[in-house]
């Protein structure tokens, strides 16, 4: 990592919400790096011999949080492996226990430019999940049951990160309930106001 200490912004919201999808349009039109820890969750789950395999495929399936001890690890070394200083850390932190560990291991390495909220009802969530999940997402987690919980996790666990990271005023809060495009032109108006690029 360069000299400067990376820039992050955190990207946060309900299963479904399209946190995935907006981060690959920040990448093209702004250049960051898409660190999605659920990706790095589920791809270390899939490596042989890893011996963390199996406890992270039971969180996921019961839609509760990896200890973050492992998580933050994945993200720190993908940061490092990227070679590049402006990141966008999805899906996380999404709890108390998280965001702890972030600021022991990772809180004087970075700095946090942001968060990104994306707001939209349960029904949606619930309903973009399944609908990913008829598409043939693959992921064990986009059906009925997985999703009550993930659901609940969130409601219990990640909303009041969301309320204490508003208190400090970092939250950029986004309607995520319109369609793509309309979302992404929010999105824009953001990074002008802040100038994170
Ligand atoms: N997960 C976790 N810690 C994280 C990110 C994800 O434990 O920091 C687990 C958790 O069980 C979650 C699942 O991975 O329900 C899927 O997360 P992902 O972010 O992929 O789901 P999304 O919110 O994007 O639908
Ligand atoms: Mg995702």
């Amino acid at each position: 990592m360069s000299a400067e200490k990376p820039k992050v912004i955190f990207v946060l919201g309900g299963p479904g919400a399209g946190k995935g999808t907006q981060c690959a349009n920040i990448v093209k039109t702004y250049g960051y790096v898409h660190l999605s820890a659920g990706d790095l969750l589920r791809q270390e789950r899939n490596t042989e011999g890893s011996e963390y395999g199996d406890l992270i495929e039971t969180h996921i399936k019961n839609g509760t949080i990896v200890p973050v001890e492992i998580t933050c690890s994945l993200l720190e070394r993908a940061m490092i492996e990227s070679s590049k200083n402006k990141f966008l850390i999805d899906g996380f932190p999404r709890s108390k226990d998280n965001m702890e560990g972030w600021e022991r291991q990772m809180g004087s390495k970075v700095n946090l430019r942001c968060v990104f909220f994306f707001d939209c009802t349960d029904q949606i969530c619930v309903d973009r999940c399944l609908k990913r999940g008829l598409a043939g997402s693959g992921r064990t987690d986009d059906n009925e049951e997985s999703l009550r919980k993930r659901l609940l996790t969130y409601q219990r666990e990640t909303m009041p990160i969301i309320m204490h990271y508003e208190s400090l005023g970092l939250v950029r809060k986004i309607d995520a309930a319109k369609p793509e495009e309309e979302v992404f032109e929010e999105i824009k108006v953001i990074f002008k106001e802040f100038d994170a690029e």
